[in-house]
């Protein structure tokens, strides 16, 4: 027989087939990896830009032997407003196990001056919704699983009159931001497909996502990645706006660990997944100064040019419950040690910047 011929590897064997729409971003890119490690084919796709903007994903998708059974992964880029066809089509062909739409739309500032700029989020979402109950409903592979990367924006200083700020699955949606509105449609297409298709479909609802990938525009990065060109001698100032706002910040490398769980599970559901403690400005700041020994007050400067965000969700947390006592998950990385960890990589950064 011709097995075992000398020289020939055998065909790698995946034991699934993932579809990461936004593979590119801060999420993306710990999500591929997650699942590389689990032995996934993952397929991505990114938004296109006329700049190269892979650069989360380009360590593995250069080298993908970097990660167990010869992972492979397969990027395509594409545009947010891409009729379903296309959509469509790809998944006809990739025929994956599991769907994880983290396309998004997010940047305050803009959609201020431009109202609609978070509108496709939740068009994104329908389209991929439906392209995969055509999919299912051509071809019968009814064991295709969905997951909708939901926002705490989907909550507003009215959700829980209760006063308890802890918000679960079963707080009300009283978004406070054009953005918060397009994640809340996106949320109820994703539980209309379940209820009305029977679709495997499953939204999180994250509180703010954060690690050393994050944008340089998010706060957190904005903070750490100063710190990181300060420590350095390449920046001496930090321009911040309200020092005061706070947020329940997470590692976003945990949470691709939950939205995997949701998918594994023997029905879909909703799950909200957060820290359930909230922090500052203000303490992102000082803990990144501490860590590197450098006294803040010597370089941050009040900027009041800087918009500031409807004030009812600074107090929000998320209640995880649900998902730890449903998925078992459980995050790693706390507050202090996201900071750290940010702060670190950004010292590296500020070094390459430096030689440069
Ligand atoms: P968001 O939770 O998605 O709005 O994430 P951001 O990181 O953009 O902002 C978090 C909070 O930090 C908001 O309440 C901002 O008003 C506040 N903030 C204070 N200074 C800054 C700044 O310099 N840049 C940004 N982006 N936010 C700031």
């Amino acid at each position: 027989s011709g097995s075992g011929t000398k020289g020939e590897a055998p065909p790698p064997q995946y034991s699934k087939v993932a579809l990461i729409i936004g593979i590119a971003g801060q999420v993306g890119s710990y999500l591929s990896e997650f699942l590389l490690d689990k032995g996934y084919e993952v397929y991505g796709m990114s938004v296109r830009s006329s700049n190269f903007n892979t650069q989360r994903v380009d360590h593995i998708y250069i080298n993908p032997r970097n990660y167990a059974h010869n992972a492979r992964m397969k990027l395509r880029c594409s545009i947010l407003t891409d009729s379903s066809l296309c959509l469509r089509r790809w998944i006809d062909a990739i025929s994956p196990d599991e769907v994880y739409n983290l396309a998004d739309q997010y940047e305050v500032a803009v959609s201020l001056e431009t109202p609609e700029y978070p509108d496709i989020v939740a068009t994104v979402a329908f389209r991929l919704l439906e392209a995969v109950r055509s999919h299912v409903s051509v071809t019968g592979r009814s064991h295709i699983r969905y997951f909708q990367s939901g926002s705490s924006e989907v909550f507003g200083p009215q959700s829980d009159k209760s006063g308890y700020l802890r918000m679960n699955e079963k707080s009300q949606f009283h978004p406070w931001s054009l953005y918060g509105v397009s994640k809340c449609a996106a949320h109820w297409y994703t539980v209309y497909y379940r209820e009305a298709h029977g679709l495997f479909a499953c939204n999180g609802i994250l509180f703010n996502p954060e690690s050393p990938r994050q944008d340089w525009n998010f706060v957190t990065r904005k903070i750490t990645r100063a710190v990181g060109r300060i420590k350095m001698g390449l920046q001496s100032k930090l321009f911040l706006g309200n020092l005061l706002a706070s947020r329940d910040w997470g590692f976003a490398g945990d949470y691709v660990e939950a939205m995997w769980m949701m998918l594994q599970q023997g029905k879909p559901d909703d799950y909200v997944v957060g820290m359930g403690e909230s922090h500052t400005v203000d303490e992102i700041m000082m803990t990144a100064f501490e860590y590197v020994g450098l006294e803040w007050r010597d370089y941050v400067v009040y900027d009041n040019e800087i918009p500031l965000r409807p004030a009812g969700v600074d107090q929000l947390r998320g209640d995880a419950t649900k998902a730890k006592e449903v998925l078992g998950w459980k995050a790693k990385v706390g507050f202090e040690k996201l900071v750290e960890m940010m702060v670190d990589e950004d010292i590296e950064l500020a070094k390459r910047e430096k030689v440069l």
